[in-house]
């Protein structure tokens, strides 16, 4: 199959399950990860129509963004999706729209400082942990509102929800299902903040049923990646 093909199988899979779930077409964003391929791959994708993309590591995105930016590119945006350490957080404010993965307050602090005299906020969704183990990354159900009252206290950015991966044991009920109770918690405190960023590859339909807005899609449409 082609990239066009591949491209537009998704977006018709993913028409499907948001009729079959009873929601509007324009309730979910496909956000194309483009991570682990070249910037050839983006100026194809632009002219296929896509304009979100994902990315997960700065020394990748920061060049590849740049490379796109100098061209004639229609709008588009990119999506922080990766574990961000705090030391990079100056580039990728630079060209993020959006950073899916704030998962600490350390990373919080930071992104809070790099954003403060912005004319427009950077969109933030808390990167939730679904396990019991509070080690793993992420923030627990139970943290949740402590952790959104501090995001809401800096101006430079806006929560605009959050975001889960689904854990490899293909659980993926019980896992989108927690995804969309956080989502609810988080609306308690912050009703505008009710997007969630969930679904990749292998569970984007059942992430759909179960309210995912923002859809992060790398090999379903790129292809395997090089490494
Ligand atoms: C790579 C990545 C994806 C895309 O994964 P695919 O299985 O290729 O669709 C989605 N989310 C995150 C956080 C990723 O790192």
């Amino acid at each position: 199959m082609s990239l066009a093909e591949r491209y537009g199988l998704v977006k018709s899979q993913i028409a499907e399950a948001t009729t079959r779930a009873g929601r509007g077409a324009d309730e979910v964003t496909l956000i194309v990860v483009t991570k682990n391929h070249p910037t050839r791959l983006v100026f194809d994708l632009l002219d296929l129509g896509a304009r979100d993309f994902g990315e997960n590591r700065d020394q990748e995105a920061a060049p590849k963004a740049a490379e796109v930016r100098a061209t004639q590119a229609p709008e588009h945006r990119w999506h922080f999706i990766g574990q961000l350490q705090s030391n990079k957080v100056k580039s990728v404010v630079e060209y993020a729209s959006s950073v899916h993965s704030l998962d600490r307050q350390s990373l919080l602090e930071a992104l809070g400082k790099a954003t403060a005299n912005r004319p427009a906020p950077l969109d933030v969704f808390i990167q939730l942990n679904l396990t019991d183990d509070p080690a793993r990354g992420g923030i627990q159900f139970a943290d949740l509102h402590p952790f959104a009252e501090k995001v809401l206290q800096h101006r430079g950015l806006r929560l605009v929800g959050v975001m889960g991966v689904a854990s490899l044991d293909q659980q993926l009920e019980r896992d989108f299902s927690a995804i969309r109770s956080a989502s609810e918690r988080l609306q308690e405190l912050a009703p505008e903040a009710n997007l969630i960023s969930a679904g990749m590859s292998e569970d984007f339909a059942t992430a759909i049923a179960y309210g995912a807005t923002h859809l992060r899609i790398g090999t379903a449409i790129t292809g395997n990646r090089q490494y």
